[in-house]
């Protein structure tokens, strides 16, 4: 069995030998992750709010189809269309069709990981649509042309000379490091780009189902810009963001802006209901909301079905050792850090469960988790899944062995004397730098220390004890 892959370790490679990266993660996490705690700690009752979460979240994914249906109902109640997507394609499809039957050729975007998941922007750039990424960390990464390295913040990684360099070669601006000054470049750039849009594409935080409510959370105005200028407003939402009530997204909201950037509010959280309405000033005039599956409910009853609990707040990515070393990108997928390892290969069909073996298990993700996921839990389970996938005939005999073996202590205990009497026979200086067959694997990043004498078996019979 070979886990992680040789792409895989040398993309963990490039992200362990960036010190750039490494520092700029530690930083941005380290600071998200004190505003998060103070944040928490003026929220009365906090761990009865994260319970009351977790409650919502595990009611709302046993009975998802009837939250689904009522939340289309009432989408379409208020004059909003409802498309099923089952797959990445039909979502891009439906998407791709609308913007040429209503001659679109600009699109302006809020930000939306499900539209990283299905591909939306190649697709439309495919059919000579332009799409621009209007939340400012987006933006970036789009003129890097990169991916997000966080679910949070896409440009986590970039410092500020990254960004100053992007915008003097795309938006002509001269150098400075002045982050006002950046920021106020961007606005420029996409003034112009929210008011000659025709089609304006936002991702859902929450879909409201007892009133077909869109609830969008950000920090820039954009957001807003993009679900009320353009003409059109498409909404893209993956299946498990459907939450009862409203009673039910304002406990959500609370724990969600806590843990993602340690607010306790986001400077704008948008509730949007149906297109506009005749006597009101502003709004879409169609609103179309995409439903996304692709994948998801394929693990509606199942050990895994706890992952749709999320709420993409990026708690865990900021609490995961492993990501503050190897960074987003290293994980090669669209969602990366702990929740992406268990939800890529979810949604890709097995594919990506390599990223199961990224993490120490500390458990440092589940303790952060406003809706207590159990993700070192379910990132066992891949393991498992992905060791019966790929374990090779010779390691299954080996296991096999292992366990007749350890059922019979007088037969251990022999084991354990020659494994020690060969270990001592291959170390030098009281420890073993080269280790023969799977032993390798070990030595090759790590020294293991000769086993010392007396064994505890020796020493525990020395005392008179029996066998231990
Ligand atoms: S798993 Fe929990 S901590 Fe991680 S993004 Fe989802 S809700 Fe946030």
């Amino acid at each position: 069995m070979s886990v992680p892959s040789p792409a895989f370790r040398a993309r963990i490679r490039q992200g362990l030998s960036d010190a750039v990266l490494q520092e700029a993660l530690q930083r941005a996490t380290r600071s998200f992750q004190i505003s998060r705690e103070k944040a928490f700690a003026d929220l009365p009752d906090a761990e009865a709010v994260r319970d009351r979460a977790r409650a919502i979240r595990a009611h709302t994914i046993a009975h998802l189809d009837r939250y689904l249906e009522q939340f289309a109902r009432e989408v379409e109640r208020h004059g909003g269309k409802v498309f099923w997507a089952a797959t990445a394609q039909e979502a891009c499809d439906y998407i791709l069709g609308l913007a040429r039957a209503r001659g679109i050729s600009l699109v302006a975007k809020s930000k939306s990981m499900v539209s990283e998941e299905i591909g939306l922007n190649a697709a439309l750039e495919a059919a000579g649509i332009r799409v621009v990424e209007t939340d400012l960390g987006e933006f970036i990464i789009q003129l890097a042309g990169e991916r997000p390295s966080h679910i949070i913040t896409p440009a986590i990684h970039k410092r500020r000379e990254d960004v100053s360099q992007l915008f003097q070669k795309h938006l002509g601006m001269p150098p400075t490091d002045e982050i006002p000054a950046m920021t106020a470049a961007a606005r420029q750039a996409l003034r112009q780009v929210f008011l000659d849009a025709r089609m304006g594409i936002s991702g859902v935080n929450f879909g409201i189902a007892e009133t077909g409510t869109l609830v969008l959370v950000t920090n820039e105005g954009n957001g807003r810009m993009v679900t009320t200028l353009p003409p059109i407003h498409v909404a893209l939402m993956g299946i498990e963001r459907v939450v009862p009530t409203w009673e039910d997204a304002e406990i959500l909201l609370r724990v969600l802006a806590r843990s993602a950037t340690g607010q306790a509010l986001t400077a704008y959280t948008s509730f949007l209901t149906g297109p506009r309405r005749p006597k009101e000033p502003d709004g879409p005039e169609e609103l179309h909301v995409v439903l996304v599956d692709n994948g998801r409910s394929r693990w509606l009853g199942t050990p895994l079905e706890e992952a749709l609990y999320c709420i993409r707040c990026g708690a865990c990515l900021n609490a995961c050792p492993v990501y503050q070393a190897i960074g987003g990108h290293a994980y090669g997928s669209v969602y990366p850090g702990p929740i992406g390892s268990i939800v890529t290969p979810m949604l890709g069909e097995g594919a990506g469960a390599e990223l199961a073996y990224a993490s120490s298990l500390c458990g440092a993700c589940q303790e952060i988790c406003p809706v207590r996921i159990a993700i070192p839990d379910l990132l066992i389970r891949w393991r498992q899944m992905e060791a019966s996938r790929l374990l090779p005939a010779w390691e299954r005999a080996a296991l096999w062995a292992y366990a007749r073996i350890a059922r019979h202590p007088a037969a251990w205990a022999r084991l354990g004397r020659w494994a020690m009497a060969l270990l001592r026979r291959l170390g030098r200086g009281g420890w073993l730098r080269w280790g023969p067959g799977p032993l390798r694997a070990w030595t090759a990043i790590r020294d293991l220390p000769v086993p010392q004498r007396p064994a505890f078996r020796e020493w525990w019979a020395s005392r008179g004890g029996g066998v231990p």
